[in-house]
């Protein structure tokens, strides 16, 4: 295919923008003329330093986080979050409150009940798409956190509030919604995010830390998950995925120069709503089986061929699309239909691109 030239809805690693992926083009084999690239060379060089440096302060600006808040840079993705959150913060009591709203959140809370004990606040939903009201949920008392999943990107659930906890940590993963939302940071003990789908490549993990929670690892933590030896070390305590870092550090240029996170937010809102108006319009060919309250801006999935989606339908939609050079708009293999997802760098004339195909689409189809 032609150069980067792809509509790409991938739900991650995703479309990165135009401009970074030129820019890293362009330094590739000799980052400041010095005749090396960035991947040659030693973490502890002055340059990679300065990459580490800079692209930690970007997200204390762009985010606006205060300065009792630690950056970090981890590897192990998500995932390796998931324990790192656990083993850091679940030995103060043994016990933390998960909110389970789909695939990530049911995982996180897998991986931690290795660590302590897990309490859901609200029982599985047999089918995703919910969120019950926080009035509702049934926290305990002692718990060392409350824990949440901003965005499910798999099942297209987002929360449009941050929950009240009461003064009990709250962490949140937000790796398929950092920098798509202006955020107040105070109300968080930890948020989490791999990289791959709003902010640069695979291979990095920012998390975002109140500083009273960091000193209590469990003495089974690995040095490279233990939030205070990451921070005592500036996040270079080993060799980091540093050509991910580079990439997240231009990602973060870039979203300045394009209007901050408030802009993001804007972008996601049309893009997304263009999508929803689309179903809503659509006469029920299309739709969407998650309740309005709780959409996502990010993952959009939907059916085609009325409720339920018709199977045969939506296997020709992929062939037609990818026809058209619209690539990774299949669901979930967990959920099936169709999955849109809109990220920082898809913009909104090729949301529209998809909008005019299911336009057509559905005059050919019904
Ligand atoms: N959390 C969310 C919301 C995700 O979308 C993903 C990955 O897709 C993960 C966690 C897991 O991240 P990783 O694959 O980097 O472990």
């Amino acid at each position: 295919g032609s150069l980067n030239a792809a509509l790409n809805f991938g739900a991650g690693p995703a479309k990165l923008p135009r401009e970074v992926l030129l820019k890293a083009q362009d330094e590739l084999l000799s980052y400041k003329n010095m005749g090396m690239s960035i991947m040659e060379m030693s973490h502890r060089s002055k340059e990679y330093a300065q990459i580490n440096t800079n692209a930690q302060d970007l997200v204390r600006e762009l985010l606006n986080v205060p300065d009792n808040y630690k950056i970090l840079f981890l590897q192990g993705g998500g995932t390796g979050a998931f324990a790192a959150v656990a083993m850091n913060l679940m030995s103060r009591t043994g016990v933390a409150d998960y909110c389970v709203t789909g695939t990530w959140s049911l995982k996180a809370a897998k991986e931690a009940a290795k660590y302590g004990t897990v309490n859901y606040a609200f029982p599985v939903a047999k089918k995703p798409g919910i969120i019950p009201d926080p009035s509702t949920w049934n926290l305990s008392p002692n718990a060392s956190y409350v824990y949440y999943c901003a965005n499910e990107t798999v099942d297209g659930v987002e929360y449009h509030y941050i929950p009240e906890t009461n003064g009990v940590p709250l962490i949140s993963d937000m790796s398929s919604s950092i920098m798509t939302r202006e955020i107040d940071i105070s109300k968080f003990g930890v948020i989490l995010a791999g990289a791959q789908k709003n902010i640069g490549p695979a291979g990095v993990t920012v998390l975002i830390v109140r500083d009273d929670l960091i000193g209590n690892a469990m003495k089974i933590c690995p040095s490279i998950f233990d939030f205070k030896n990451v921070d005592a070390n500036q996040s270079i305590h080993n060799t980091p995925a540093t050509f991910s870092v580079y990439v997240m550090n231009l990602v973060f240029e870039w979203i300045k120069k394009n209007g901050g996170v408030r802009e993001m937010e804007n972008q996601a809102l049309r893009k997304s709503q263009h999508l929803y108006d689309t179903m809503k319009n659509s006469g029920g060919f299309y739709s969407c089986p998650i309740n309005e309250n709780c959409r996502s801006r990010m993952n959009v999935p939907f059916r085609v061929g009325g409720d339920g989606g018709d199977e045969a339908l939506e296997k020709q939609f992929l062939v037609e699309t990818e026809r058209l050079n619209m690539h990774q708009l299949k669901g979930h293999r967990s959920v099936g239909g169709i999955r849109a997802s809109l990220y920082n760098a898809v913009t909104y004339e090729e949301v529209d691109a998809l909008v005019r195909f299911m336009h057509q689409f559905q005059k050919d189809h019904s």
